[in-house]
């Protein structure tokens, strides 16, 4: 019944039941990790329930899965953290320029439910826009069957929002299908959580992430499977990964791998220089996500294994083999030595010393022959 999320087929299957079983109309929790379908669960769901002609899903087709997918429904209410924006009784933006912002976010949701745009000032869910819902849902669907209300990140109700909704979730009308979505369980109201039916949301396996990346971005293959095994199961961040300093962080990565293969140190001084004025975070953490899987891939090929990320580098794995015997030992001791580098980039650390203090670590580990054992 759900087709555009793939790799949550337990929360699907809950949800698939209770529309069967003609109980959509209630109050629902989706929790779970950041990026991995929730919000996309949520819309999906909505379509379903209201669509003209739902056969095993909603047909994408009619004018009700249209609008939803225009974010356009009358009976279909998306609350989000904003920041304090002066709204009107209907829910109108009274200033011009936050009504652009708002838009601008919804434009953004349009593209892909993945990516959420930054209104770069404090966010929250204020109360005004859950009295709006409270007033939406005293009426029954205009054209639907449902009155759906998402709220996105609902952790982010301010107490006076929280504690207003709760008399909303306490008596809900039949025709309301009410979805809050949260990474974070524990910043709800207890209250809240009791009132709703809770539907758990997991990481994603890394192959689902890999092949929706190739068939929906068009990702090159071996950049594809990368990015899905840095995402760690969030759809979201592997989208994210997949556009930005992704190829510059691997090509310095590759670099640095041959630095240590020729014990050039000319090389690594030069990529750290990148880091000396410019506080590229990202690029930093990338680079030594990059070097995790390259030393994951150096235990995977050494038993033996076929299913290694850098598929486009297989004759350099080989030639980094043949120079340095490195036992499981040695890797394992590299891997906390790069989550120890990354912990580092958040402390007061300059990021080029992490760099050039990483590869010096590393190049001891190589060639420690079993110091390190
Ligand atoms: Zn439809």
């Amino acid at each position: 019944m759900f087709r555009l999320i793939k790799g949550q087929q337990q929360a699907h299957r809950v949800l698939t039941q209770l529309i069967n079983e003609g109980k959509a109309g209630q109050s629902y929790l989706f929790y779970g990790p950041a990026g991995v379908g929730k919000l996309a669960t949520a819309l999906e769901f909505a379509k379903i329930i209201n669509c003209k002609h739902p056969d095993s899903g909603a047909d994408e087709t009619c004018p009700s899965c249209h609008k939803i997918d225009s974010f356009s429904h009358p009976d279909v209410n998306l609350i989000f953290p904003t920041p304090k924006f002066e709204v009107s009784d209907v829910g109108e933006y009274k200033k011009k320029e936050e009504q652009q912002q708002v838009q601008a976010y919804i434009e953004q949701l349009k593209l892909t439910p993945f990516e959420r745009m930054q209104f770069g000032k404090a966010t929250a869910i204020h109360i005004d826009k859950i009295r709006m819902i409270e007033r939406k849902l005293r009426y029954r669907p205009n054209e639907g069957n449902y009155r759906v209300v998402i709220v996105v990140q609902a952790e982010e109700m301010t107490i006076q929002a929280a504690n207003a909704f709760l008399k909303t979730l306490e008596e809900p009308p039949s025709y309301a299908a009410i979805i809050l979505t949260t990474t974070n369980y524990s910043r709800l109201l207890p209250t809240i959580i009791s009132r709703c039916q809770k539907v758990r949301f997991k990481a994603i396996p890394s192959k689902t992430i890999e092949e929706h990346l190739i068939q929906h971005y068009y990702i090159e293959p071996t950049l594809a499977r990368i990015s899905a095994r840095i995402a760690n199961g969030s759809m979201a961040k592997a989208i994210q990964l997949s556009k930005t300093d992704f190829i510059e962080a691997r090509k310095m990565t590759l670099d640095i791998i041959d630095a240590l293969m020729n014990d050039n140190l000319a090389t690594i001084h030069r990529i750290a220089k990148n880091f000396a004025n410019n506080h590229n975070e990202e690029l930093l953490k990338d680079i030594l996500d990059f070097l995790a899987i390259w030393f994951d891939d150096v235990c995977r090929y050494t038993h033996g294994s076929e299913t290694i990320s850098n598929i486009d580098h297989e004759e350099k794995l080989q030639e980094f083999l043949d120079m340095h015997q490195i036992s499981d030992r040695i890797i394992q001791n590299i891997v906390l030595l790069l989550e120890e580098s990354k912990r580092m980039i958040s402390g007061h650390v300059h990021h080029e010393l992490i760099l050039i203090n990483t590869y010096y670590e590393l190049r001891k580990r190589l060639h420690s022959r079993g110091i390190f054992l």
